[in-house]
């Protein structure tokens, strides 16, 4: 036995902080990041269509990784975080640039919130302490092994009623849609966990291949480059969509192991076969050295560089949903 963490990367890299003090100096010092060229405007959320929809392949996004999923009749919570900051304390740490775009008031009833991982960009206290005290009883959480004490400690009452669902990499959770199944997959991909100093991958991170036979949807969760997208991309056939995180990339010497950058995030697109993408992961929380912005300038130079299309790996704004067509409609509509 190692007395090592629990957890480790499939790839063998392994990602933690070192380094984070000759970042913080350097970044001080060239006072980065920048502020964004542009504002970053959110647009009002169509509550009308969110409320009602039992139907329609949907994704709104909340903003930085948060986003409502609707697949049949199925209302899943992507990790969500409606705080003023992404930080453990509510004085200091990373601030919202904009308001969610959708807050904890506004969401639907949510049947289940899904967890990628427990950095604090991602499992928020208060927001999950929101989401479980809906009208009509808290939603299952699907959470990464090794989060589960987590929810004991946080949401006593949602973890003595089993709705914590705890996950190692390629468990299925299976979920009743309005007509069928939904299947949920949590699939290892390179990051990392820690809450404190103290608790380096002592609980699982990964991203989600979320299955239904009408639509196949995958979320990247946080992640660095690696042969796991591929293996997925190989594993599951391909997906209509997936949400992918572009953002939180410099300074490379520091951030490479743990987030993809644009470029790399569309090589992740190819490797999962996905027939669209769509950027999440940035916008939101300045959380590294480039500007807010400037994550889809990037991704569009990417696009243009492999001579794809700029509709196939888009970003919204925040509060914007998108509706995906079932299988031989149109790929996706915009809402007006
Ligand atoms: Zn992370």
């Amino acid at each position: 036995m190692s007395d090592g963490p629990p957890y480790s990367n499939r790839s063998g890299i392994d990602v933690h902080g070192t380094g984070t003090g000759t970042w913080m100096v350097q970044r001080t010092r060239e006072q980065l990041p920048r502020p964004p060229a542009q504002p970053i405007v959110g647009i009002s959320p169509d509550l009308a269509f969110i409320h009602a929809n039992r139907t329609d392949p949907a994704l709104t996004w909340i903003g930085h990784s948060s986003m409502l999923l609707q697949i049949d009749g199925v209302n899943l919570l992507i990790d969500p975080v409606f705080s003023a900051r992404a930080s453990p304390v509510r004085f200091a740490g990373p601030k919202r640039h904009q308001p969610p775009g959708l807050s904890a008031d506004q969401l639907p009833r949510i049947d289940v919130v899904v967890l990628s991982h427990n950095h604090y960009d991602h499992l928020d206290r208060r927001s999950m302490r929101d989401v479980a005290r809906q009208t009509g009883g808290p939603p299952a959480f699907i959470v990464p092994r090794g989060t589960e004490s987590w929810f004991a400690a946080n949401l006593p009452r949602a973890a003595r009623d089993a709705r914590v669902i705890g996950c190692a990499w390629d468990d299925v959770v299976r979920w009743p849609g309005r007509t069928r199944e939904l299947e949920l997959h949590f699939l290892s991909v390179q990051h990392w966990s820690n809450r404190t100093m103290l608790d380096h991958n002592q609980s699982l991170w990964g991203s989600w291949a979320i299955v239904h036979p009408d639509f196949r949807f995958w979320y990247s969760g946080d992640l660095g480059y690696s042969d796991e997208p591929r293996d997925i991309g190989a594993r599951f056939g391909s997906f209509d969509v997936a949400a992918i995180a572009i953002g939180a990339y410099e300074p490379r010497w520091f951030m490479q192991a743990q987030h993809v950058n644009p470029e790399e995030a569309v090589q992740v697109m190819l490797d999962v076969n996905a027939r669209e993408a769509i950027g999440v992961h940035w916008g939101t929380f300045a959380l590294t050295d480039e500007p807010l912005d400037q994550p889809p300038r990037d991704l569009a130079a990417a696009l243009t560089a492999r001579g794809l299309p700029p509709d196939r790996f888009r970003v919204m704004r925040h509060g914007e949903t998108r509706r995906f067509g079932l299988p031989g409609t149109p790929a996706a509509v915009d809402i007006p």
